[in-house]
């Protein structure tokens, strides 16, 4: 099995998160002192996967794998999320621009963005970068076809060299268009699982092509979208309209319904 991130051929891949286990830690499954039980995690038409952890594809040898979480993750929890994640007033005192006008099938839906200094969005854009391109390869390996064919295409090697030399090397995000990171706030995210004590997680490929081709990944409170496309920076911001439009408009509904019937 080849490790996709240092390309070593290995005997054994580590099973990697594709959404970081300090999620989970921090946010869900642990049973309270009264032995209630906090968030769990729903995942729609995948009945094979657990629902007190995360999916954990075979992506990375050991040794990459952990570097990610030294080099990416170590910082971001204490900056996206609150100490007291149970406390749900202290979600309110995060720093958060809102978004206008975005809805969810016609309803208004909460999205924000964090407002950081510059070294801070690299930080989150590096992140988001992270968790996007595991995604983006755990789908491949699940046959997704637009994915697959992206890394197999010279733009997808290109992309995917930069995204291993950005995360793992911290080279400049050379060829590489930013990740963004949305925030929902934990109380509209109900209205994505249909539960009060539910997350959804999920990816997805958006865009219908490869030129108009973006990761999307939700996951608790937060989604990230990435777009791969191949121009400078004009295109970048219509192509990531486009991907937002989808994303909130269309997708997340889709994976409400996914979740209802789940
Ligand atoms: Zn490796």
């Amino acid at each position: 099995m080849i490790c996709i991130a240092c390309g070593e051929e290995k005997e054994k891949l580590a099973k990697s998160h594709i959404v970081p286990n300090f999620v989970r830690k921090r946010l869900t499954g642990e049973p309270d002192n009264k032995g209630n039980k906090k968030f769990k995690f729903k995942w729609g038409g995948r009945e094979d996967l657990p629902k007190q952890d995360l999916p954990k594809p075979y992506l990375m040898c050991k040794k990459c794998d952990n570097d990610l979480g030294a080099k990416v993750e170590r910082d971001i929890a204490p900056f996206i999320m609150p100490d007291k994640v149970d406390d749900m007033a202290s979600w309110d005192k995060l720093d958060i621009d809102t978004l206008d006008n975005v809805r969810v099938s016609g309803a208004p839906f909460h999205v924000g963005k964090y407002v950081c200094s510059n070294n801070e969005k690299s930080m989150l854009n590096k992140f988001s970068i992270s968790v996007a391109w595991r995604a983006l390869h755990a789908m491949a390996k699940d046959e997704r076809p637009l994915s697959k064919k992206f890394l197999d295409s010279e733009r997808g090697v290109k992309v995917n060299n930069a995204a291993i030399n950005h995360i793992f090397n911290d080279e400049p995000p050379y060829d590489l268009y930013g990740a963004t990171l949305y925030y929902l706030r934990p109380s509209p995210v109900p209205f994505i699982t249909n539960q009060i004590d539910e997350y959804p997680f999920a990816w997805v490929e958006l865009g219908g092509n490869q030129s108009d081709l973006g990761i999307g990944v939700i996951f608790g409170c937060w989604v990230i979208i990435w777009p791969l496309g191949n121009g400078g920076m004009s295109e970048y911001f219509d192509h990531l309209d486009r991907l937002e439009k989808e994303c909130f408009e269309s997708w997340l509904f889709q994976v409400r319904s996914e979740l209802a019937n789940a």
